[in-house]
This record gives C-alpha cells, sequence and structure tokens, in this order.
C-alpha cells in the first residue's frame, strides 16, 4: 500500500477554501505553505484553512530564490511571514502548533545553506518526519538532516499556465511513470511521497479543478493520504 503526505505551496488564494473543502470531504488533511504577500491578500481565506484543520506553515513573505539573496535578508524574509503566521493563528482562534517551512522553488540559499538550516534548527522550525521515505537519493542529497519540508513527487500543474507544450496528460504520465526525474514512481509498491501540489487560481482558470482531478485518481489507485507528522 502506499502512503503520502499532501503539502501545497503559494497558499492563500481564491481557491484556497474550495481546495480546503474537497480536502475535507476526502478526509485529507495537508500542509499549506502560505506566502506572507498572499496571506495579506487572502487573509480571510487562510483563516477559513485554519479553521478547517489545515496546518499552515512558512514559505517565506516574498517567495524569493533564498540563493539570489544574503543569510540575513532570508531569515528577516521569514520573519516577516513568521509574524503574520502568529498573528493569523491568533485571528483564527487556533493554536499554533506546528512551524513547518518550505522555501520557494525547493532553493535551500545555496551558499548560505548551513547557516539557514541552523537558524531554521534553533528558531524552532518543525522537521516533518521524513524517517520512512524509502528513498536512497533522499539521504544521499542530505534531505533527512534538513529543517525544510522538501518533497518527493512535484505534479509541476503550475506549468500548465504558461508551458503550451505541457498538458494535463504529460502530468498524468508522470504520475504513472516508473522514474519520474525523482527517482520515485508514485504508484510503485510501498512507497511513500511527501506530493506537492500548489494553490494558483491562474491553473484553475486552465483546469478547473485540477487538485481534484490528480487526487481523486490517487485515491482511487489506493494511495493512503496519511496525517502530517512532525519529528
Ligand atoms: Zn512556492
Amino acid at each position: 500500500m502506499n502512503h503520502a503526505l499532501l503539502t501545497i505551496d503559494d497558499v492563500p488564494s481564491k481557491n484556497t477554501p474550495a481546495i480546503v473543502d474537497y480536502l475535507l470531504e476526502k478526509g485529507i488533511r495537508a500542509i499549506l505553505f502560505a506566502q506572507g504577500d498572499k496571506i495579506e491578500q487572502y487573509y480571510e481565506e487562510a483563516i477559513y484553512a485554519l479553521r478547517r484543520g489545515m496546518i499552515v506553515g512558512n514559505h517565506s513573505y516574498a517567495h524569493r530564490a533564498f540563493s539570489s539573496m544574503t543569510a540575513e535578508a532570508g531569515i528577516e524574509d521569514i520573519e516577516r511571514c513568521e509574524a503574520l503566521l502568529d498573528r493569523l493563528y491568533r485571528d483564527a482562534g487556533v493554536e499554533r502548533r506546528f512551524r513547518p517551512f518550505r522555501f520557494p522553488y525547493g532553493d535551500k540559499g545555496g551558499r548560505s545553506k548551513a547557516e539557514l538550516q541552523e537558524y531554521l534548527a534553533r528558531r524552532g522550525f518543525d522537521k516533518v518526519d521524513d524517517t520512512r521515505l524509502p528513498y536512497a537519493w533522499w539521504r544521499e542529497n542530505g534531505l533527512h538532516t534538513d529543517i525544510d519540508t522538501f518533497w518527493t513527487f512535484d505534479f509541476e500543474e503550475y506549468r500548465l499556465q504558461y508551458d503550451q507544450t505541457f498538458s494535463y496528460e504529460a502530468i498524468r504520465e508522470k504520475m504513472h511513470s516508473c522514474s519520474p526525474k525523482t527517482g520515485a514512481a508514485l504508484y510503485g509498491a510501498g512507497n511513500r511521497h511527501i506530493l506537492l501540489l500548489h494553490a494558483h487560481d491562474e491553473t484553475d482558470a486552465v483546469l478547473p479543478g485540477y487538485y481534484r482531478r490528480f487526487l481523486d485518481e490517487l485515491l482511487e489507485n489506493g494511495v493512503i493520504f496519511d496525517e502530517p507528522s512532525f519529528l
């Protein structure tokens, strides 16, 4: 049986409540990684997600590539989002039990990587439980010791917004490939995944209810969605 943890990036958005409603209907609790500038824009949508049991984590304030900034600027950007998240949880009346973090674009900061990881650990960010991921490449790349939340499978559905050569069929092909570029098959026996989707209204415009299509297919194929857990 396959297991998966669902993470959704670039929250909140106009379509966040619809995504949350769908997840509740399917009994899936996800980690939603929110960027600060979008929290300011879609505050009520973020409150909606929190009040319905989703975990909202930090995805930085301005969604910049961390390798293009100094470590100090990067930390400042994370802290700016952190302050908004504290306020958001307070206004939602929800206790903030976990503080997961994800770097925009999975960019861990280049030369500042060690410094940023040390900051994340010191600041008390929570590492997602990755101890049962069965992939050698996860350890080989040192992801098992990093505090931020990386992923093992990216649907890349955001590309539908701008890449004419990319299609829904291409995503389905990737889902069924024996060796997607991450080196892990989505439906391979006994696999576990940290899945990455995005909350983009622009993707909804080109493929309405896109998240539903992918997740329904996984559910139909017996994938079990795990409760988020942290080390
Ligand atoms: Zn992002």
